[in-house]
């Protein structure tokens, strides 16, 4: 198999990506998630603890090692957001105008209005509060009802928002219950995936399988080909800017990483690994 575009982890994010990047009907993109895909929502197969937005759902759980929820990730096509509490916040605009070069809520804006409609956000209701949310409503008046992304009660995830308007598009392949074991490379250009459906080629490869997936796979790939060797925290900086490309001056986001035996680091493996079996 082989595509302009290998989209690996089909949850919130992976969703939104492999839909948009299909609008243009010369690219062909491939979305693989590790959960089912069940399809339409209209065609009436997604679980009904998926469907509820007025509680999590818990029957398409990655398996943890701990039984606190505090590593709750969902295997199933929309990720976390065909499991989670549907709450839509939206920083404060002085937020985003704080984020440095490139970024102003200005330019976030619009992004933010089409997800939101994408989303079928709406503010909830007064009706719907449990009586410990209004007792904190009435003690704290400045108190905001946060919008929520349900339509009723139907938890509106990823897959419904994104993927059932773009799913006719015959450059759209959606490969669900695959597991994307590690990106392949070619020097040090990506040039497709190991998975449990065999090797996938593609010309851009894009990880979004989440906090704990997208680094396993990368640490599978890259880091383990070339060095065996597990990221760890250090005093580096990557950069990133509103359109993905690294800014000249130094703005407030910023992530740290470089590997466990750099100079001046001890090991400490759990703060290198992800705890959940992913
Ligand atoms: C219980 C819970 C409640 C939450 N409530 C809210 C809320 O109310 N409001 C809010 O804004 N945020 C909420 N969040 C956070 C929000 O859901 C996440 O931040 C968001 O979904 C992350 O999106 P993502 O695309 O990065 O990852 P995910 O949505 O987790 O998607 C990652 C996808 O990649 C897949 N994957 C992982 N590894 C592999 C692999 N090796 N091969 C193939 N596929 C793989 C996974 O199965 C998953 O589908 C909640 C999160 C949880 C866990």
């Amino acid at each position: 198999m082989r595509f302009d575009v290998l989209v690996l982890g089909g949850g919130t994010a992976g969703c939104a990506l492999a839909a948009r990047l299909s609008e243009s009907p010369e690219r062909s993109v491939c979305l693989v998630e590790a959960g089912p895909d069940y399809g339409l929502y209209a065609g009436g197969r997604w679980p009904d603890d998926i469907l509820d937005a007025r509680s999590l759902a818990f029957s398409h759980a990655w398996e943890t090692d701990g039984e606190d929820r505090s590593q709750l990730r969902a295997r199933i096509l929309g990720g976390c957001s065909a499991h989670n509490a549907c709450v839509v916040l939206e920083g404060a605009p002085s937020d985003y105008d704080d984020w440095g070069h490139g970024w102003s809520y200005d330019t976030v804006r619009p992004h933010l209005q089409r997800a939101r409609e994408q989303l079928r956000t709406r503010p909830t209701t007064e009706a719907e509060l449990t009586p410990w949310h209004r007792a904190f409503a009435e003690a704290a008046p400045d108190a905001i009802l946060h919008p929520v992304n349900a339509v009723g009660t139907l938890r509106w995830n990823a897959a419904f928002a994104y993927l059932d308007p773009a799913r006719s598009r015959p450059n759209l392949t959606i490969l669900g219950d695959v597991l994307a074991d590690r990106v392949r490379l070619d020097g040090t250009r990506a040039t497709g995936a190991s998975t449990s459906a065999g090797e996938i080629e593609a010309e851009t490869v894009v990880v979004t399988a989440g906090a704990y997936g997208s680094p396993g796979i990368l640490l599978r790939g890259a880091g383990a080909s070339r060095r065996r060797r597990p990221l760890r925290p250090r005093r580096g900086r990557v950069r990133v800017r509103a359109d993905g490309g690294v800014p000249p001056r130094d703005p407030r986001v910023r992530a740290r990483a470089s590997r466990a035996d750099g100079p001046g680091h001890g090991g400490d493996p759990q703060q290198s690994l992800p705890r959940g079996r992913l």
